[in-house]
């Protein structure tokens, strides 16, 4: 049966600073306002709970400097990893 929290869940944005050149594209795509972009013009996570793992800001970022993933499935990866080790 499904769990009924996992549906809130948001997902984990993860901005890497060091290959973002701030050129706003993945805020501009961003459907729900999840992203916005600070005085300088580079990217935060204003409102995570907005984020509906679209995928959009990933898609669009020309430098590969953003990535979306949902939460469960890292801890799917985690759990099956502390399985794997316990065996
Ligand atoms: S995955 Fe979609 S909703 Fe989430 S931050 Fe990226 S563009 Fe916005
Ligand atoms: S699209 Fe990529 S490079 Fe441009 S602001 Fe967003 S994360 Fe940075």
């Amino acid at each position: 049966m499904a769990d009924p929290k996992s549906k809130k869940e948001t997902p984990n944005i993860d901005i890497y600073k060091a290959w973002c050149k701030g050129c706003g594209i993945c805020a501009a795509f961003c459907p729900t306002g999840a992203l916005a972009r600070d005085e300088a013009g580079f990217p935060y996570v204003k409102e995570p709970e907005k984020c509906i793992n679209c995928g959009w800001c990933e898609i669009r970022c020309p430098d590969f400097a953003i990535t979306v993933k949902q939460r469960n499935d890292d801890k799917k990866v985690r759990e099956e990893g502390e399985e794997a080790t316990q065996q």
